[in-house]
């Protein structure tokens, strides 16, 4: 094939991505719509929309009341194209999701099963998430890969643990789950998982911290929407800061880090019945747990504070403590605003939209994404 035919065709594809992308951020388009916001002629337009439409890509969705009368057809993208399943490993717990195109859950499950670093172990992971994906209903050929979250540090090409103290399972390998999965797997790094799920498909804002507060505390950076690595795959272990000089001890062996004051489990091993009961005393009005809540959002505002004077961009809390926010979310505001140097209200701070499968949609979202880009 000649150069030019080459780039003749890689044009059209990049055409086609471009088409692609928008009817997916916009959810419904008309075919004149498409055409004029990305100055593409309408022949051009339609031409690739019938391929995408032959790859059940897109779905031809009902039509648009236009303006000269006539009704235009829309489009809309096909959520049921491809699947990708998210797997959350905590000490404890197994979350597995099997997500749509569109990121929306499609199966849940959720079981206890304390993490051990053997071959049983990743064997359960495996039926576990047979077992979901069966109970999805899913055509298994749709299926484009398994994600895997896990509470630790990544190589580069996240195939490895680089550290991870909480599970005990430094050095692990990819390749444990993999013999047990008939699926690409690939790992993620939680709170960066629970970010990426965050800021997906959303237009709110360019940047974005994302603080997550679970049993221990992480967080994620985006800017210009693009996840923020760092040099060393470390960048936002905001639960490593020090906050207090020669203050708590931290599990990672330094003193007055912000995991030490803003993990869940401050607040869940405060009540009988996890942070459930923790909140439920607390809208009871029990002096005790009062008294605990407002020391932790003390640290936490400091914590808040802080990212805010860093980034200078909206800040979401996640994590167990995060799905609990949004009855708080006036208050904390209102702390955020009294600490600012700048900033008469603290809107800047946000919820978590996604709850407890943050961490296992955003894994899944792994495989999603070069999907996507690969349209
Ligand atoms: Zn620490």
């Amino acid at each position: 094939m000649s150069n030019q035919n080459t780039n003749r065709m890689e044009i059209k594809k990049v055409n086609r991505n471009r088409i692609y992308k928008l009817i997916y951020q916009k959810g419904e388009m008309s075919k004149q719509s498409i055409a004029y916001a990305l100055n593409i002629s309408l022949p051009t337009v339609t031409q690739n929309l019938r391929i995408l439409l032959e790859q059940d890509l897109i779905l031809e969705s009902g039509m648009f009341e236009s303006t000269g009368g006539r009704k235009a057809k829309a489009v809309s993208y096909n959520p049921g194209a491809r699947y990708s399943v998210g797997v959350d490993i905590t000490k404890n717990h197994v979350v597995v999701v099997v997500v749509d195109l569109g990121a929306r859950v499609i199966q849940k499950l959720r079981v206890r099963l304390v993490f051990e670093n053997k071959r049983e172990y990743f064997q359960k992971v495996g039926a576990l998430i047979e077992q979901t994906i069966r109970d999805s209903q899913v055509d298994e050929r749709k299926i484009l890969g398994v994600g895997i979250s896990i509470p630790g540090l990544l190589s580069q090409d996240a195939r490895k643990v680089v550290y991870a103290t909480i599970l005990g399972f430094t050095g692990g390998r990819i390749e444990s789950f993999e013999e047990f999965i008939p699926y690409p797997c690939i790992f993620s790094n939680d709170a960066s998982a629970a970010g990426f799920a965050e800021v997906w498909n959303t237009n709110m804002a360019d940047n974005m911290v994302y603080l997550s507060l679970s049993d221990s505390v992480g967080g994620a950076i985006f800017l210009n929407q693009n996840f923020y690595p760092g040099d060393n795959q470390r960048s936002a272990e905001f639960g490593h800061m020090t906050i207090v000089p020669n203050g708590r001890e931290c599990y990672c062996g330094m003193k007055g880090c912000v995991d030490a004051y803003c993990n869940s489990r401050i607040l869940s091993e405060s009540a009988p019945n996890g942070l459930d009961g923790f909140f439920e005393l607390l809208r009871q009005g029990s002096p005790t747990h009062q008294k605990i809540w407002e020391e932790y959002l003390e640290y936490l505002l400091i914590t808040i504070n802080n990212l805010r004077m860093l980034f200078d961009c909206r800040v979401v809390l996640g994590g167990y403590v995060g799905n609990y926010m949004e009855e708080h979310i006036h208050t904390l505001r209102e702390m955020a605003s009294k600490r600012n140097t700048f900033e008469p209200d603290g809107t800047y701070l946000q919820v978590c939209r996604y709850k407890t499968e943050a961490s296992a949609v955003g894994a899944a979202l792994q495989h999603v994404q070069p999907f996507i880009d690969s349209i």
